[in-house]
């Protein structure tokens, strides 16, 4: 997995100009200035869709962590797709090579082999990783409808980019007091608030291998860090996860904010998602023993369900 010496791929200039196009709209908002009801669909939509990549595409999509129906999954990868992450498919195919291989020269984005600026950013630009990788994924595969949406992954992005524009000029035409445009609300809702959920995600792959403390001997150098775990709704207890992947919540404890663990929890009770899993008491022994112990790593990457589907 070296970040070196791949051909530039033609389908990377689609995706570097969405990318590059929606860090140089937040540019914009000098021509477009503040508003509330602006700066609150920012907020709003980047809380949302980071829901989306960590509890969709994250803990269900990569790590089966949870079940639920069949309609309410492709409700997850669509929410997930509005962040403009590329589709469930890819992204977990991506993501479950990452914990086979965490930290090591196979690793896609080891912050400390490939340097900070790889594991953060520089992967997803490369002509690296343009396609779906298929192998260990026929758990997702046999799902027509979500080998669509990866397939079709800009068509949420776009359709939530339209809506913005579409309620921006009808706020615009009926609400004037709120001070807004289609143009300020696109600005915020989609350029500013795409750009800090790209970053705040990808800070798990660069940072979450950087700063922080570990609290198990996983053989990586996955940390738990509290300020990432604000940033991205719980996904900051790294170290936790790359211990027992296999669970839903990554904050172990009650202290250790975990915010979509705390919104799956309602959803399962009511019924929309269930068998929420958790670590297993012998990971809570472990725990209390520190960091010093060697444990083999990852030895509990997937759940068994998903071993047997995969
Ligand atoms: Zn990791
Ligand atoms: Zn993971």
């Amino acid at each position: 997995m070296s970040p070196s010496g791949q051909p530039f791929h033609p389908m990377n200039l689609i995706k570097q100009g969405a990318f590059w196009a929606i860090h140089l709209g937040c540019l914009g908002v000098i021509w477009v200035g503040f508003s509330w009801t602006a700066f609150w669909t920012c907020v709003a939509l980047y809380v949302v869709r980071m829901f989306g990549i960590t509890a969709a595409y994250h803990r269900y999509f990569s790590h089966r962590s949870y079940e639920t129906s069949r309609p309410f999954q492709f409700a997850l990868a669509t929410l997930g797709a509005t962040a403009a992450q590329k589709g469930p498919i890819w992204w977990a195919a991506h993501h479950r090579h990452h914990h086979k291989h965490s930290d090591t020269e196979e690793d896609i984005h080891p912050p400390g082999i490939y340097g900070l600026w790889w594991a953060h950013v520089g992967w997803v630009l490369s002509s690296q990783f343009i396609s779906t990788r298929m192998e260990g994924m026929k758990d997702l595969l046999r799902f027509p409808e979500l080998r669509w949406i990866d397939k079709y992954h800009m068509v949420p992005p776009a359709l939530l980019l339209a809506l913005l524009a579409g309620v921006g000029s009808l706020l615009a035409a009926q609400a004037p007091e709120l001070h807004t445009s289609a143009a300020q609300m696109v600005v915020w809702g989609f350029c500013i608030s795409t750009t800090l959920l790209y970053h705040g995600t990808f800070c798990i792959n660069s940072l979450a291998h950087v700063i922080g403390r570990p609290r198990f001997k996983t053989g990586d150098d996955s940390k738990n860090s509290f300020l990432l775990a604000v940033i991205t709704l719980g996904e900051g207890w790294h170290n936790n996860h790359h211990r027992y992947p296999g669970s839903e919540r990554q904050g172990f404890y009650w202290w250790e904010l975990d915010i979509s663990h705390y919104v799956l929890k309602c959803l399962a009770a009511v019924g929309l998602v269930w068998n929420l899993r958790e670590p297993p008491a012998r990971i809570y022994e472990e725990a209390k023993s520190g960091p010093l112990e060697t444990k083999p790593a990852n030895d509990d990457a997937r759940n068994p369900d998903f071993r047997a589907a995969a």
